[in-house]
């Protein structure tokens, strides 16, 4: 039986290396949306599409609230040609996406094949969506704030390693800065104002409240700061009268993008002409150790791998923070595999079918 599924998983895997589905190719997207109709065609499907980017959720509890939202992505980054040409070599599958996460989505569209003969169905659904290598907004993003998706609990196989179960994640703040101020000679700099002095002790501002690396906490669990850009000026001996400045806040729980942007507004309010805008913001996400879906989770993953079973954190943002946004418990985790978005990405064929049983065994635990 697990040969079967192992089997099974493979074939999807296969065919999702196959179509290329990177942003810039909306008809690749449109396909791998195709594929996974086609091969769910016995359960109800609701497609969208926000900007050119498709979507489709198969909807087991008829409610928009489904008790457990699976959540995978059927985009890839951009690869060389031979990426999309899927390799098997022992136990391990050689090409773009095989971990991220079309590896994963080949355990859930099999999952979701074996749903459709269950009696009753679990009140489960599977989001495929196709942007979120771009951001999710058009995907996630639009299916939770334009069409109402909710669900009790998420589980998204798109993050962490070797089935740690992330619980834990930063939310981010990009934002960009503006500032103006006047031009003069460097030999006077008094008759001027220095727009990129502005910045710098902006930033200054920022970083002095955040942990200095090396911090002595090896996990991290802390704020950050990223100076990303700083333009301004042309010459040594000219005070430069405009400058820009974009930064990359990243912060864990309870702490929430609206406090955030509060520090951000206060602090530029002290600094005279300059002016800022936040590019894109995501809230962190924290599921509490007592959520009933967790336990029951973290107890059949142990059972599947015969050891225990990690929890963990996660620095980059994901789709979890569009459910974390809506209050909706998720969790994160990823089988075996590496080379995430690089020449060489792999994922290992048996932990998929591991993957596949821990889905399973989980489900079974909602049936009455
Ligand atoms: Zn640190």
């Amino acid at each position: 039986m697990t040969e079967g599924i192992q089997q099974r998983i493979t074939e999807h895997l296969m065919n999702l290396v196959r179509i290329r589905s990177t942003a810039d190719r909306p008809e690749e997207l449109h396909r791998a949306v195709d594929y996974a109709v086609q091969v769910l065609q016995d359960l109800p499907a609701h497609r969208y599409e926000s900007n050119g980017k498709p979507s489709v959720v198969f909807d087991l509890s008829g409610s928009k609230t489904p008790e457990v939202l699976f959540v995978g992505h059927l985009d890839v980054v951009p690869a060389e040609d031979h990426q999309f040409e899927p390799r098997i070599e022992g136990s391990r599958l050689w090409g773009r996406g095989a971990l991220d996460m079309k590896g994963p989505d080949a355990v859930l569209l099999a999952l979701f094949e074996t749903l459709a003969a269950w009696s009753p169905r679990p009140p489960v659904a599977l989001m495929l969506t196709t942007d979120e290598e771009v951001g999710g907004e058009n995907g996630v993003g639009y299916l939770v704030n334009q069409e109402g998706w909710r669900a009790r609990f998420g589980v998204i196989p798109d993050g962490g390693e070797n089935f740690t179960i992330i619980t834990e994640g930063k939310g981010v703040v990009h934002a960009v800065f503006t500032a103006h101020g006047k031009a003069t000679h460097g030999s006077m700099p008094w008759q001027g104002d220095n727009a990129l002095d502005k910045l710098v002790r902006l930033y200054e501002t920022f970083r002095s409240r955040r942990p200095q690396e090396p911090c002595g906490d090896p996990e991290h669990w802390h704020e950050t700061l990223t100076l990303g850009s700083l333009h301004g000026g042309d010459a040594p001996n000219r005070v430069p009268d405009t400058a820009e400045m974009k930064l990359d806040f990243r912060f864990p729980a309870p702490k929430t993008t609206r406090d955030l942007i509060r520090e951000i507004e206060e602090a530029v309010a002290q600094v005279k002409g300059v002016e800022w805008q936040p590019l894109s913001t995501g809230e962190p996400f924290y599921t509490s150790p007592d959520n009933p879906h967790l336990q029951r989770f973290h107890r059949v993953a142990e059972e599947v791998l015969g050891r225990t079973v990690a929890f963990g954190k996660e620095h980059g943002a994901t789709d979890g923070r569009f459910l974390a946004e809506k209050g909706i418990p998720c969790i994160i985790l990823y089988p075996v595999g590496g080379g995430i978005h690089g020449p060489d990405e792999w994922v290992d064929l048996p932990s998929l079918a591991q993957l596949f049983r821990i889905f399973e065994r989980f489900l079974q635990t909602l049936q009455p």
